[in-house]
């Protein structure tokens, strides 16, 4: 270990999305004096989305940006020490746990919630990123609602994608699915019913050529890649569901995983393999992945924080 400045804190909380903000506000309110490290996108996921519609508690819709920083301020109230900087390294070898911020300094925590959230995967086209917010997604269930009575393109073959296909093709006209192979990866059940679906489109062999519209998505250019052909076809929404990855790496080698990287906990609980080491939000979960579940799991976190650290 490095002599860099050692910090003591009773309990730590790694992320600032629903999961982290939460745990932090059931921790402060329990004298637990949770000091939160926000990470790079202070906030996390809903930052990048536009209207939350589906949070209860917000009759009339909330942007997600708005709402993180009002689940901050909330914490902040209660008396968690925000602070910005990242967790870069972990060593949960032997007690009381050191994680490492922004190469700079060690934190020794009591205990520790991990919250660090997943990321969703993108293709990488330039247009992709100008148009986020503006047509382009990564979650039809967040967004899929804005698109209703208009046309969607949707790219990947996965559980999520045709989860989401199907969501869509409930809201939309006609979604138009780009899959790379000529075999979707999705269960069998999921695929036959994405293909039962008249109103989705499978372009197979295909790829995402180009994005394209003034100031929000209008058209999408498939290519087959097979015959090297292009399509041009119409549509309003973008949605990428080519998969997400956990935020998780710095863990390994100390938390339990499952082989894509997501923390596994003991189930009913925030629990991790490790006494002390509990984890909320999507790093522990692919199946839900909501602003509402991750809060709830940031509840169950502190809770168990705070069970275990009264038994030290
Ligand atoms: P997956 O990794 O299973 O699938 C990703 C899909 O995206 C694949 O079809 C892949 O194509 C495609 N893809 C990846 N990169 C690109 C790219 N650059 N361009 C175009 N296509 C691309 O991710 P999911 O999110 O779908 O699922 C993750 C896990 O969660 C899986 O285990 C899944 O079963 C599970 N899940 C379960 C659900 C349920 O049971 N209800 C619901 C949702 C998810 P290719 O096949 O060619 O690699």
């Amino acid at each position: 270990m490095s002599n860099k400045e050692v910090e003591k804190v009773h309990l730590l909380i790694i992320g600032s999305g629903p999961a982290g903000y939460t745990a932090a506000i059931y921790a402060a309110r329990a004298n637990m004096k949770p000091v939160l490290y926000q990470g790079i996108q202070p906030g996390g996921q809903l930052t990048i989305t536009t209207e939350v519609e589906n949070y209860p508690g917000y009759p009339d819709g909330i942007q997600g940006p708005e709402m993180m920083v009002n689940f901050e301020k909330q914490a902040a109230r209660m008396g968690a020490d925000i602070r910005y900087g990242m967790a870069t390294k972990v060593d949960f070898s032997k007690l009381p746990y050191r994680v490492e911020i922004d190469e700079e300094k060690w934190i020794e925590a009591d205990a520790v919630i991990i919250s660090t959230g997943a990321s969703a995967k993108w293709l990488g086209l330039e247009s992709e990123q100008r148009y986020n917010g503006f047509g382009v997604s990564a979650c039809a269930v967040c967004d899929g609602f804005f698109f209703k009575g208009k046309e969607v393109a949707i790219v990947g073959a996965g559980d999520t994608a045709a989860e989401e296909a199907l969501y869509l093709s409930k809201l939309c006209t006609t979604v138009h699915m780009i899959v790379r192979r000529d075999a979707m990866r999705a269960s069998k059940v999921m695929q036959d019913r994405v293909l039962a679906t008249p109103n989705i489109i499978v372009y197979w062999n295909s790829e995402t050529d180009e994005i394209l519209g003034s100031h929000k998505v209008e058209t999408v250019r498939i290519k087959n890649i097979k015959d090297n052909t292009t399509k041009e076809v119409a549509i309003s929404g973008f949605f990428v569901a080519i998969g997400h990855k956990p935020n998780s790496d710095i863990f390994k080698g100390f938390i339990d995983m499952d082989e894509t990287g997501y923390i596994l906990t003991i189930p009913g609980t925030s629990k991790t393999n490790l006494e002390g080491v509990f984890a909320a939000g999507d790093v522990q979960d692919k199946n839900y992945r909501q602003a509402v579940t991750a809060a709830g799991s940031g509840c169950m976190a502190a809770l168990d924080a705070e069970r275990y650290l009264n038994t030290k």
